[in-house]
């Protein structure tokens, strides 16, 4: 018998239909003496109808009450999904955030889980109950209601799993597992049985939306064992998240190809070339709570110089006001914004040791005609800022130059997984 946390994305939720065989999935595991608490997201689009309709309001909500809204979406699929636990003859209860109690800061709409406490949880399920936590919402120590940031639901079921000490979190989606990259852009990608953390972690933080980043980092901090799984097919192994290699005896150098169309570049042009310049233009981005991605300063030239960035595009409008003030100040010649751009990147930790990745991905994309406009590395990826309009083409094209449809050689013709890992319903 073992504790099992079963989360339940929007599309695994899309209707009265979907969420009544999700409680039959339950089912199984319970009957087969498991506990089980399950997390579901709001049903597909209700978030955004949500979010839509707050900004039919204002277009810049109040952060504390576009929360309180976008919180009801899982309150809703929560008493459905209990509703139909009770159909299929279990026990079954279900709790808000703010029941349970998720604590978090007072982070509206990108809040950061702090403590969850068990004792409704433990007594819940002592009781004989399938416990229902609604995903992606928490409340802060004034008792206000709180939101996760997009995707937040797998957060909280990370999070759940590390405060009850769950013997697995199992991500259920509209995928089978995570492959080598998103199967709706490229459909011969393929999918993994296990993955690194690392390496889903640069996956998720590079753009691939199978996993909130921050669930990959509490899965790895706390240690949780994690695997993503299909909703719509009968128990299959989906994809583990592992911490050690364990995969071939041959790795891979690539392991996926993340990409994310979110991005905008802004660029001043002629910044006086002088120390302390970066944090003049970066400071008052920072301080406006807009994440900055990439960075390039060009070499000086007649002592001045072009600084280029990115951020995510919703925060361009505001970035670009900051810059036209800091512009002013510093004495900078232009600037200039391009909201048309995406960034595409290829993630693996064999990349450690195989010089050439670079060169070969470059090689790829310029056969293509593709232009990079910024690039960034670190040891486990390469990321490139390209227009948005290749980034169908570039994906594709990179995935087949690191063949990465075809499943990795192995000389003993082992698969890596490690079959006593898996737990079944029965
Ligand atoms: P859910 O609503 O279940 O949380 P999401 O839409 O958030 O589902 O995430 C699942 C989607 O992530 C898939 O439908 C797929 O299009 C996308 N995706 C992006 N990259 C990958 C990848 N490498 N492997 C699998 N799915 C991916
Ligand atoms: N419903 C929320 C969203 O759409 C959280 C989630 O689905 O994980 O972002
Ligand atoms: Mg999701």
């Amino acid at each position: 018998m073992a504790l099992i946390v079963q989360k339940f994305g929007g599309t695994s939720v899309a209707s009265t239909d979907r969420i009544k065989s999700v409680a039959k999935r339950v089912a199984r595991w319970q009957a087969a003496g498991h506990d089980v608490i399950v997390v579901p997201s709001a049903m597909a689009g209700e978030t955004n109808r949500l979010i839509a309709l707050a900004k039919e309001i204002s277009p810049s909500p109040d952060p504390r009450e576009l929360d309180v809204i976008a919180s009801t979406g899982e309150q809703v699929t929560i008493a459905l999904l209990a509703m139909a636990m009770h159909g299929e003859g279990l026990k079954a209860r279900s709790f808000t955030g703010s029941q349970v109690t998720v604590l978090t800061d007072s982070a509206f709409t990108k809040a950061r889980i702090l403590k969850i406490d068990e004792t409704r949880i433990r007594k819940a399920l002592a009781e004989g109950n399938v416990v229902v936590v609604a995903g992606f919402q928490g409340a802060d120590e004034d008792g206000n209601i709180t939101t996760l940031g997009r995707g937040g639901s797998d957060t909280s079921a990370v999070a759940l799993a590390a405060a009850l000490k769950a013997d697995e979190c199992q991500i259920y989606t509209d995928v089978d597992g995570v492959y080598t990259t998103d199967p709706r852009v490229e459909p011969e990608a393929r999918k993994l049985d296990t993955i690194t953390f690392e390496e889903m972690l640069e996956m998720a933080s590079l753009g691939s939306k199978v996993l909130q980043i921050r669930s990959v980092e509490f899965a790895g901090k706390y240690k949780v064992k994690l695997r993503v799984l299909s909703s719509f097919e009968d128990e299959g192994e989906g994809t583990l998240i592992t911490v050690e290699e364990k995969r071939t005896m041959e790795e891979p150098v690539i392991s996926g190809i993340a990409f994310n169309r979110d991005e905008a570049k802004l660029t001043m042009l002629g910044v006086p070339d002088r120390p302390g310049i970066a944090y003049q233009i970066l400071g008052p981005i920072a301080d406006a709570n807009i994440d900055v991605d990439m960075i390039i300063q060009n070499i000086g030239r007649d002592d001045t110089t072009d600084f280029s960035f990115t951020v995510h595009r919703s925060d361009y409008s505001k970035a670009l006001a900051i810059l036209e003030t800091v512009r002013q100040k510093i004495g900078a010649r232009d600037l200039s914004g391009d909201t048309g751009t995406c960034k595409v990147s290829a993630v693996g930790v064999g990349m450690r040791s195989h010089p050439g990745v670079a060169s070969k991905m470059f090689g790829a994309l310029a056969k293509e005609g593709i232009n990079l406009q910024m690039i960034s590395t670190s040891e486990i990826k390469i990321s490139v800022v390209i227009e948005e309009k290749y980034l169908e083409l570039a994906v594709r094209v990179l995935h087949k130059a690191f063949g990465l449809e075809k499943p990795p050689k192995s000389k003993l013709g082992l698969t890596g997984r490690d079959e006593t890992d898996i737990i079944t319903p029965s």
